[in-house]
């Protein structure tokens, strides 16, 4: 007897049941698994408001992401885990740590309790101790609470959860819509927009922070956070992008104009560079106005901080004799790393381009935060 024709229902959970790899699910299953749930079936895997990119991507990862031990799960606690262990170490290395330490501390409580030196040999190899520490103190907190953080705020809140952590743990155990954005995230985001800002910039993390924000589907923001992370993880790639394999790629505008191994635009810092700097301190007592007196130049002309009010520089002023080391401090300035020694000092006058300023008017000149520094005792700051 011949087999009955596959149903859409069946079909649906043969592709959630075969666990495809996405790096191999093709845009067949793709496209097979987001008709399934198209539009006009009045329901099924999506909300109906959700956007083109969100049904294709969405359907992607349901029909085969990895199989992770915290995708398993909606316990804000273990997904806490998960994510710290993920921070700046791959998933590989993670995995066996994630198992053995939920072993050993199940609950948020089991952990509170626990002593430290036990939660540090269960971290022990993983490395960035650091986290564990903030990851003990929070859980003391929630356990002194009394319940697990709820919201986004109060996620934030905790001892070592930055934004991409409190969005994560929001978004995937609580389904609050907060968008997420890590390394993979601001890649496929530039390349999705092609973007070419600076993704090491403030100003271009928090453009693509919106753009993800607006592109989240509020109904699934936990799936569709994971989604974009998995994508970045295993399609969109930072050498390599498998566009062919990418279930936006219909939607990619770097893929479109060609652009996918251009972006993103990562701009090499300049390497610091070392200064010695001798500020000079030269004061003298001006008997007219029976007060201290400090020897400062002004910046004119095109210079960024043209108005502002320095100190001498010890070459500036060749003939001063040079007293006491006042203080040393450090001081950058873009990509310069300025040892600053300040010295007191006296002239027998003031050479030209150098003004005598009553003490008293310090506070009120814009001076250069390098001398607001080294006067800072003249200052009473
Ligand atoms: S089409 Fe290519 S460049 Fe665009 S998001 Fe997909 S993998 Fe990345």
């Amino acid at each position: 007897m011949e087999a009955p024709a596959p149903t859409n229902a069946n079909r649906q959970r043969s592709l959630a049941e075969k666990s495809i790899q996405p790096d191999v699910a093709t845009a067949a299953d793709v496209a097979t698994a987001a008709n399934v749930a198209g539009p006009a079936c009045g329901g099924g895997l999506f909300a109906p408001h959700v956007s083109p990119i969100g049904r294709a991507l969405l359907g992607w990862y349901r029909s085969g992401n990895r199989d992770l031990p915290w995708r398993r799960t909606r316990d804000p606690y273990a997904i806490w885990v998960s994510e710290i262990m993920l921070q700046q170490t791959r998933v590989e290395a993670v995995l066996p740590y994630y198992q053995r330490f939920l072993e050993r501390f199940p609950t948020v409580e089991a952990l509170a309790a626990a002593p430290e030196q036990d939660v540090l040999s269960a971290w022990s190899g993983l490395g960035y101790y650091s986290r564990v520490r903030n990851l003990h103190r929070a859980a003391r907190q929630v356990a002194e609470a009394g319940r697990f953080p709820r919201t986004y705020d109060e996620i934030l809140a905790l001892p070592g959860v930055g934004e991409y952590t409190a969005a994560a743990i929001a978004s995937i155990a609580f389904g609050l819509p907060h968008a997420v954005l890590d390394g993979n995230v601001l890649r496929v985001m530039a390349r999705l927009h092609a973007d070419f800002g600076d993704i090491g910039a403030q100003a271009t993390r928090k453009r693509l922070r919106d753009q993800a924000q607006r592109d989240l589907p509020h109904q699934d923001a936990g799936d569709y956070n994971q989604a974009l992370m998995e994508l970045g993880a295993t399609v969109c790639l930072p050498r390599d992008p498998r566009c062919l394999l990418c279930p936006l790629s219909e939607s990619c505008r770097a893929r479109a104009e060609g652009l996918q191994h251009q972006l993103p635009t990562k701009l090499r810092r300049a390497p610091m560079v070392a200064v010695e700097t001798t500020l000079l301190v030269v004061t003298r007592h001006c008997a007219e106005i029976s007060a201290k007196e400090v020897l400062l130049w002004q910046r004119h002309g095109s210079h960024r901080m043209s108005g502002f009010w320095d100190l001498p520089e010890a070459h500036m002023l060749p003939g001063a004799a040079l007293g006491a080391t006042l203080r040393t401090f450090r001081h950058s300035i873009m990509n310069h790393a300025h040892r600053c020694q300040v010295m007191a000092a006296q002239v027998e006058e003031a050479p030209p381009g150098f003004r005598w300023i009553p003490r008293s008017q310090l506070p009120h000149l814009p001076l250069s935060t390098m001398t607001r520094k080294a006067l800072r005792d003249l200052l009473g700051a």
